[in-house]
């Protein structure tokens, strides 16, 4: 594995320019300001590996986790280094020789002990649920909670399941029997973890005969899209009711009349390039007026919230910096289409003293529609 490794970074190692154009949109190297962790600066540390002035050392090894795989730097890199490509077999290839940094340990040992990353009890993950959801019952549809919006958010699960149960839409839930999707532990470089992990949720599926599942996690729908079997159709909430809106089953009765700005979360943006439902929703609630960062779709800048575990002063700065470009652009309201993204957000509105409201899209609908 080492050589085919060696053979790939090698490919984009020496097609990286220099140019340092992938500085410009990571947050990393904006607030942290060391060239070793940006993408060129990887490069250049990845030449001198090959060329053998380089051991990985712990310094180095923890330099390739303090990346949010945001994906920024591939977008906008000229010379189309496959950057992310290169940062997720390293970190395969560290965990598979021992090597997984100490900042990681006590996330991965949280999943694999207790299916949620919060070292939460597993028979607690539904216990926020209605009475009529406890059970998990045979449907087509699922939704599938992830761990933010189970034992922390749950807010924006009941007010999915308010607006779903308001047009009558059946879905089911998995409650306890729900663990997380892997996509923390798909991230450090567990794979093997990970999809013991899927197993888990395919069992489930399978066993409830799910053919779509919706999620409100933007990180849970990447990883249903893109990590599970194809057989099942992934949407994210917002493309759901989009559909809905689209089809006049879900009508928005009230106005709300309030500048506000989408936040292109990254697993939803770039990784998933789901980027005009959520627009189109929020579009369609009367009163609305839809503003745009500077830096949208394609170019958006991360929120920081892959940090929040591991560098919590990092995802705030990160996230201040979003706050502060909602503001410039006069938005009252920064919609998210994520809990992470909205928590870290808040967070960054906090510590700047913004008034700026920070809401997810799913939070701002039941009222509306009643
Ligand atoms: S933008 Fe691409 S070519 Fe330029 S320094 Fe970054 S990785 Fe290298
Ligand atoms: S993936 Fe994002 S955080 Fe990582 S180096 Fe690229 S732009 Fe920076």
């Amino acid at each position: 594995m080492k050589q085919q490794i060696n053979d790939l970074i090698s490919k984009d190692v020496y097609t990286c320019a220099s140019c340092g154009f992938c500085r410009f949109g990571c947050p990393v190297s904006k607030n942290v300001g060391f060239e070793s962790q940006t993408a060129r600066g990887r490069m250049y540390l990845l030449k001198k590996y090959l060329e053998g002035g380089l051991e990985y050392d712990k310094d180095l090894i923890e330099s390739f986790y303090t990346c949010a795989l945001c994906g920024n730097c591939n977008e906008i890199c000229p010379t189309g280094v496959d950057y992310l490509e290169i940062v997720s077999h390293l970190r395969k290839q560290f965990v598979e020789s021992g090597k997984l940094p100490e900042s990681q340990k006590m996330l991965r040992d949280n999943l694999t002990k207790c299916g949620n990353p919060f070292a939460k009890d597993k028979e607690e993950r539904g216990a926020w649920l209605p009475p009529q959801y406890r059970e998990p019952k045979k449907s087509k549809y699922l939704y599938f909670v992830g761990c933010s919006s189970s034992y922390s958010s749950t807010r924006i699960a009941k007010s999915i399941m308010r607006i779903l149960e308001s047009v009558k839409f059946d879905f089911t839930v998995m409650g306890n029997l729900e663990s997380c999707c892997g996509d923390p532990l798909f991230r450090m470089g567990e794979e093997d973890q990970a999809n013991a992990l899927m197993q888990k949720n395919i069992d489930v599926f399978d066993n409830l005969g799910v053919e779509t599942i919706f999620a409100s996690c933007a990180g849970c729908y990447k990883t249903l899209k893109n990590k599970f079997p194809k057989k099942y159709k992934v949407l994210h909430i917002t493309q759901l009711l989009h559909q809905l809106v689209e089809q006049k089953t879900l009508v928005f009765k009230k106005e709300l009349p309030n500048k506000i700005i989408y936040f292109d979360g990254c697993d939803i943006g770039r990784h998933c390039k789901t980027y005009e439902e959520p627009r189109e929703l929020l579009k369609a609630i009367p009163g609305v007026e839809l503003l745009e960062f500077d830096y949208n779709r394609d170019e958006a800048m991360c929120c920081g919230g892959p940090f929040a575990a591991s560098d919590p002063n990092l995802a705030a700065k990160i996230a201040e910096d979003r706050v502060r470009e909602a503001e410039e652009q006069g938005a009252e309201i920064i919609a998210t289409a994520c809990p992470t993204c909205m928590v870290n957000l808040r967070e960054g509105a906090r510590r700047i003293g913004s008034e700026i409201e920070v809401q997810d899209i799913t939070l701002m609908l039941p009222k509306l529609i009643r």
